[in-house]
């Protein structure tokens, strides 16, 4: 992808700024307490354009590279993270079409997804598990001009307000290794046989929908297979999860630049002993700590970005990028509490927010467990002795 020239790119954030002060900080504390999905901004959101962020041009995209993608996505997250998920998911799924798709699907369901007017979301995990992917039990089972698909999808974001899904399921049970035998496909919501389970309460992310998606032999038409190929699910996925962990690290980055922002405002204006909070060293070592900190992160994250958009397989430096930022927006959240002192553990201000979504980051996107071992296997690949 071409790398949009600056001034373009900085008209791009502000524009992105602006929508989050003047219309997200506002509200912000409502929605989250009431775990509203937030329909008016989500509208605005497709007004500016964010359904499409990566999405080539010619087919009614922004076509942008995945550094402005990292930035947008850090901006929506400094005033409120859970605005990413409907635009995080719809990503992976855009990017598996763009990939891998055919002529006809990416005309069928990219300027629509570019529009907003469709909303998807990514089928992977199941009730059973979500590390071990090539455990899946969901099966498509080819019936004429149809995949009948059966199984459930679990923790599915965007499951009630999506319209369509790229769905991973085993089309040979007998495939060695398994992941041969994966197949991805386009479901669409109002295939029959398919139903959205009950909204899961989450912790936070709050106002974004995570559900069970059910499929009993759900007719999914057998031109929705990615590709009008079997057996590559499994790598399309995986490619497009490469730009999804981009976009964890980059809401990682805008969080825990909010957090520091609040500790830093707020260090100035509380004081004790006589004096703000600020001017005590102990106070002052977390600030510097939690600034660099947060500016690794972003670094790291713009580089996995750069390193896509000029095509190269980014699965080492986009898991580095998302478990160092995960890991250091928890730090950077829980430093920010405590900078707070007691006003931090208090629902009035956003910091317990920030405690609150930084976890998900960690576990989004493949844990950080499983990202370690995957980025360990690459080192030991590339200094095998
Ligand atoms: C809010 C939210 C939204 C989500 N959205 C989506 C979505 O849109 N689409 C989707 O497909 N999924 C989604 N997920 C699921 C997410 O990707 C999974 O939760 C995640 O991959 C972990 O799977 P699991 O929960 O089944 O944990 P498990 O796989 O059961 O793992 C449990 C624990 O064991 C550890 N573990 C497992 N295997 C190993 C190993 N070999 N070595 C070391 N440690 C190991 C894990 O790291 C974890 O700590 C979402 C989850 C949440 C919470």
């Amino acid at each position: 992808m071409p790398e949009v020239n600056k001034e373009t790119q900085a008209q791009i954030i502000s524009l992105v700024s602006d929508f989050v002060r003047r219309d997200v900080l506002p509200v912000v504390k409502d929605l989250e307490a009431k775990d509203i999905y937030p329909e008016d901004l989500i509208d605005q959101m497709a007004e500016l354009g964010l359904f499409g962020i990566t999405i080539p041009q010619q087919y009614g995209g922004m076509g942008l590279d995945h550094t402005t993608f990292a930035m947008i996505f850090e901006e929506l997250s400094k005033g409120w993270m859970s605005l990413t998920g409907p635009i995080g998911t719809h990503h992976v799924m855009a990017s598996i079409i763009s990939n891998f798709g055919t002529p006809t699907q990416k005309e069928t369901w990219l300027p629509k997804m570019a529009s907003g007017e469709i909303r998807g979301g990514l089928g992977l995990t199941e009730p059973s598990g979500g590390s071990d992917i090539q455990a899946i039990q969901t099966k498509a089972v080819k019936n004429g001009n149809y995949y009948e698909i059966t199984g459930s999808k679990m923790f599915i974001t965007n499951g009630d307000h999506g319209h369509a899904f790229a769905v991973l399921a085993k089309t040979n049970e007998n495939a060695n290794p398994a992941y041969r035998g994966m197949s991805c496909f386009i479901v669409s919501k109002d295939s029959p046989g398919f139903s959205v389970g009950k909204k899961l309460d989450k912790l936070g992310y709050k106002g974004v929908s995570t559900c069970e998606l059910i499929f009993q032999d759900a007719k999914v038409p057998e031109n929705e297979l990615v590709g009008q190929v079997e057996g590559k699910g499994f790598a399309q996925v995986l490619s497009a999860l490469e730009s999804g962990r981009i976009n964890v690290a980059a809401r990682a980055v805008g969080v825990a630049q909010a957090a520091f922002e609040d500790a830093i405002r707020y260090s100035q204006n509380r004081e004790s002993f006589g004096k703000p909070i600020s001017s005590h060293q102990a106070i002052q070592l977390k600030l510097a700590d939690m600034a660099t900190k947060i500016q690794a992160a972003r670094l790291l994250t713009y580089e996995a970005a750069k390193d896509k958009d000029n095509g190269k397989r980014v699965d080492l430096q986009s898991g580095m990028a998302k478990l160092f930022a995960s890991e250091m927006c928890a730090y950077v959240a829980m430093e920010s509490m405590r900078i707070h002192g007691g006003y931090g553990y208090i629902k009035d201000l956003p910091v317990e927010r920030y405690y609150r979504d930084a976890p998900l980051m960690i576990i989004g996107e493949g844990t950080n467990e499983i990202l370690s071992l995957l980025i360990a296997k690459r080192l030991l690949d590339e200094y095998k002795l």
